[in-house]
């Protein structure tokens, strides 16, 4: 993202920020140090960005996921992370999960995992983490209102597979970083040696409110995106076509 941000949890910086050893923090993160180590996105939350994670999300073009896992794979490259890592996805609500047919941060986390190459020790584990009620949509809420909102969300349903790894939990989106802080302290809870969170996009604080659109608000513009995402359109188009074929 561009300019300074939060060494810690990406949120951008206007102000002139406090430079500690680990690089600018921003007022949050000095007040309150998150349980995760670090937050990474690859890109605001708007524009072409935001319409991809859209059709991904929403019209289901499977490309446009790995075009998405590609992009959080650059993030992820800007951090040194351990080599051995368990990648888990912020899971959705089961009721959710199902109207949906996907999990997108799920998808997402496994095309990261499937195009690592090397000797990296590397996993997903997508059922670890569970959410063990649905939460109110958070657009509109304070900070304060949406911590209440998740609280006690989230549980981890198999302890031996968290205690003392490296964990980087993965999102489509991170908006006040609330949700990822949430998953990040109860997988700390149950022995995580550190939690390391990367999203493809990141709300900033200006856009949070604007973040909480529903399918049936999104105007579709396919070759907008592509074009700005560099893939041609028949590229995203063809497969989810071609699907009904033979
Ligand atoms: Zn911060």
């Amino acid at each position: 993202m561009d300019g300074t941000s939060c060494s810690v949890c990406g949120e951008k910086l206007f102000a002139h920020a406090f430079a500690g050893d680990g690089g600018p923090l921003c007022g949050l993160c000095q007040r309150v140090p998150p349980p995760f180590a670090r937050a990474v996105a690859y890109g605001a939350y708007q524009g072409e960005l935001r319409d991809l994670i859209h059709l991904f999300k929403y019209q289901q073009i499977k490309p446009a996921g790995r075009l998405l896992a590609k992009f959080l794979a650059l993030a992820v490259a800007d951090v040194s992370l351990p080599d051995a890592l368990t990648v888990i996805p912020v899971p959705l609500w089961p009721g959710k999960r199902h109207a949906r047919g996907f999990n997108q941060a799920e998808e997402i986390a496994r095309e990261l995992v499937r195009a690592q190459s090397g000797p990296a020790n590397i996993k997903l584990d997508s059922s670890s983490l569970i959410r063990k009620r649905d939460t109110a949509s958070q657009t509109g809420l304070t900070r304060k209102q949406r911590r209440a909102n998740v609280k006690g969300a989230f549980a981890v349903a198999n302890k031996v597979n968290i205690k003392g790894r490296s964990i980087l939990l993965v999102d489509d989106v991170m908006t006040t970083g609330v949700t990822a802080a949430e998953c990040a302290r109860v997988l700390m809870r149950s022995g995580a040696k550190q939690v390391f969170v990367a999203t493809v996009a990141r709300a900033t604080k200006d856009a949070v409110n604007d973040s909480g659109s529903t399918p049936g608000h999104w105007d579709g513009r396919p070759a907008a995106v592509a074009a700005a995402a560099g893939v041609a359109t028949a590229t995203i188009v063809a497969p989810a076509a071609s699907q009904g074929g033979n």
